[in-house]
């Protein structure tokens, strides 16, 4: 008998935490199910309290792409924290990691650090706000940008998956200067900016997006953006907290060859550790205190733990720089598979990928937005859910989130994934 159960964990959890989490996905509840509790982590696997081990596929959702606990990272993480945790003084590692990330994003001179990505996306809107004296903001549905008030109208992520439109305590004279529209569509992007234009400060976009699942930009929608915001004094927004350094080394920016005026980034940059970022050039930032009037702070931003463990991750990224093409070579076998044994028992999935991320989408159309994204059938994916933690694959217990590849996943992971597809697949042919 195992000492711990997660059942019994969660149970207590959940008198002292509300819904027995800290942040509503992780409690299974899409998937009707409730929380494995973890012990550890290792490269691609995942071990729960109950000594069971995993393929995991969430990777902390999307930071650990040099896999759980790479030694470099440990390393700097320990070496750290033995010379103090935090001194709320600039330290040199800042420097250092502003250099890094601008040196990596050609449309950035200058970056600031904040301790996550809700706070990079929500203190950019406020800068964009500030710069231009404007209060409007474009936001797509199913783009999630973390948390504060402003952006959480029509949001994916958590609140997607909940099938909640917005937040109550979100006041309604705020939520009204944010005008959602759906991702991928030019037409309702040019006639709102026509509409808007003198009052919009900023649009803010997941380039791709991966918080209603993956779903990849179409050709001409982030050139029409730029394009029109450009024409009409307003701030490209380009929200890279998941795509950042996940794609390639720098951002989805450097694919595309499209430049935001302003970039969010979180999750990798921080090594596993809470960071976020935000930056874009100098006659935008500098409107931030002190240098600037538009206040931003933070007790522990720049936290020298945190840069040490982003740095060690950074570092690593740049001199493999050849990993990634790997890495997607990996995922596309992977996605290839999958699809494959989904056909052969002709039920219909879609897979949406992007470089190392994708998701695998119960519904038989294409998924370009979120409306085509929230036809899939729920139900099923909560089946399969269910059926892949059993043959120990640990997936997002959501149908509307990216799975995402790490360097540490090898080919006996893809192989393990694939059985335990195969063995899923059967019994949802029953169902379906
Ligand atoms: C995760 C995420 C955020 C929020 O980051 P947190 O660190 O969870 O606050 C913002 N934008 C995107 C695109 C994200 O995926």
């Amino acid at each position: 008998m195992p000492s711990k159960s997660s059942k019994i964990l969660f149970r207590e959890a959940s008198r002292y935490i509300p819904g027995g989490v800290n942040s509503p996905v992780r409690a299974f509840r899409s998937v009707d199910s409730t929380p494995i509790f973890i012990e550890r982590a290792a490269g691609s696997r995942i071990y729960d309290v109950e000594g069971r081990e995993y393929v995991d596929y969430v990777s902390s959702w999307g930071p650990m792409i040099l896999g759980h606990s790479h030694p470099a990272v440990v390393r700097a993480i320990q070496k750290a924290a033995a010379r103090g945790t935090s001194y709320g003084a600039p330290t040199e590692l800042e420097t250092e990691m502003a250099k890094l990330i601008v040196d990596a994003f050609p449309s950035m001179d200058m970056v600031r650090m904040v301790s996550s990505g809700t706070e990079a996306a929500m203190t950019a809107i406020r800068l964009a706000r500030g710069y231009t004296g404007r209060e409007k903001i474009i936001k797509f549905e199913g783009c999630y940008h973390g948390h504060a008030d402003s952006l959480l109208v029509k949001v994916g992520s958590g609140v997607a998956t909940l099938g909640i439109p917005g937040s109550p305590g979100v006041p309604r004279s705020l939520a009204e200067l944010t005008i959602t529209l759906p991702y991928n569509d030019i037409e309702a992007v040019v006639s709102a900016v026509e509409q808007h234009k003198d009052g919009l400060a900023c649009v803010i976009v997941e380039p791709v997006a991966g918080n209603m699942g993956v779903v990849p930009p179409r050709k001409g929608f982030l050139e029409t953006l730029r394009k029109i915001t450009r024409r009409h004094g307003i701030l490209l927004i380009f929200d890279e907290v998941i795509t950042g350094f996940r794609l390639t080394y720098g951002g989805f920016q450097n694919i595309s060859g499209i430049e935001p005026d302003l970039t969010c980034l979180g999750k990798i940059i921080g090594g596993g550790l809470p960071v976020g970022a935000f930056g874009g050039k100098k006659a935008i930032m500098e409107k931030l205190a002190p240098s600037g009037p538009v206040y931003q702070a933070g007790t522990l931003s720049g936290n020298p733990v945190a840069m040490s463990a982003g740095l060690a991750t950074l570092n690593i990224l740049k001199k493999n720089a050849k990993a990634y093409l790997r890495l997607d070579r990996r995922t596309v076998l992977l996605c290839d598979e999958l699809q494959r044994l989904f056909d052969h028992k002709k039920i219909p999935v879609r897979i949406n990928r992007c470089g190392s991320m994708f998701t695998l989408f119960f519904t038989k159309d294409d998924v370009f937005d979120f409306t085509s994204a929230a036809k899939s059938d729920t139900s099923l994916y909560a089946h399969y859910f269910r059926k892949m933690l059993a043959n120990k694959i640990y997936l997002a217990p959501s149908q509307f989130e990216a799975a995402f590849l790490s360097f540490a996943h090898r080919d006996e992971d893809i192989e393990k994934t694939l059985h335990a597809c195969e063995k899923a697949i059967r019994t949802l042919a029953k169902i379906s």
